[in-house]
């Protein structure tokens, strides 16, 4: 890692956390989010900036891509914390198990059934979060907001630990009413954590109560995919 890209993203992050907590203070609130780093795509001299500059809680939206980045760092670091907060494939269960801390995206019974068959006989469970598609998109993943106590039940009734609630917004909508929608639905099930807010709306997030806000480009820089 370059100097330059040590400086660059330890600014950045920075940047962030003190926005985080501007934003706590104007609400008065006390317990300020935790920041996940979006790491995707990002390229490992950004990644090892980053850890460098003190991040340990990072988010992967895919389970293949994140076993090639974390797989052998994770030993060395004993602090990591990995989120899956990309849609998980009932065959891919097993090794989001191995590899993540908390799954951020639980949406479905067979999802679910997979997951805690998974589980079974490993050392570590994971957390879970139920993505819940607040926007009732079509395309989108996510739990639909009338199916949730349905899911949340059998979900616990398999022994899963979900902890919290997770959305991402319609690209179109104002985000804030799906804040309070998902702040809402978390309340109504007592449930603690609640996953939302990206690099540019993490502040309004932090204003309807999250405890984890998602950031990836605020932090890394923009993404640059290969053609
Ligand atoms: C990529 C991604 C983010 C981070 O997006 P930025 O706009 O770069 O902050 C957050 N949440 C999810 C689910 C993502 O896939």
């Amino acid at each position: 890692m370059t100097d330059t890209v040590f400086t660059e993203i330890a600014q950045r992050r920075a940047e962030i956390l003190k926005r985080i907590d501007d934003r706590c203070q104007q609400g008065s609130r006390v317990k300020a989010p935790t920041l996940i780093a979006v790491s995707k795509i990002q390229p490992d001299e950004r990644i090892a900036a980053a850890l460098a500059a003190g991040q340990t809680v990072f988010g992967e939206n895919r389970v293949q891509e994140a076993q090639g980045r974390w797989g052998s760092r994770r030993s060395r670091l004993p602090n990591l914390q990995l989120h899956l907060i990309g849609a998980l494939q009932t065959n891919k269960a097993k090794d989001a198990v191995g590899l993540f801390d908390v799954i951020e995206t639980l949406d479905r019974p067979k999802l679910a059934r997979a997951l805690a068959k998974a589980i079974e006989g490993e050392a570590r469970a994971p957390e879970m979060l139920i993505q819940v598609n607040t926007g009732a998109e079509p395309q989108k993943a996510g739990v639909a907001v009338g199916d949730l106590t349905s899911l949340l039940g059998e979900a616990r009734a398999l022994g899963l630990n979900v902890s919290g609630l997770m959305c991402i917004p319609p690209a179109d909508d104002a985000a804030g009413p799906h804040f309070a929608l998902l702040a809402k639905l978390a309340r109504a099930h007592d449930l603690p954590n609640l996953s939302m807010g990206m690099s540019a709306d993490y502040e309004t997030a932090i204003d309807f109560g999250a405890t984890h806000v998602r950031v990836g480009s605020g932090v890394f820089g923009e993404r640059v995919y290969d053609s």
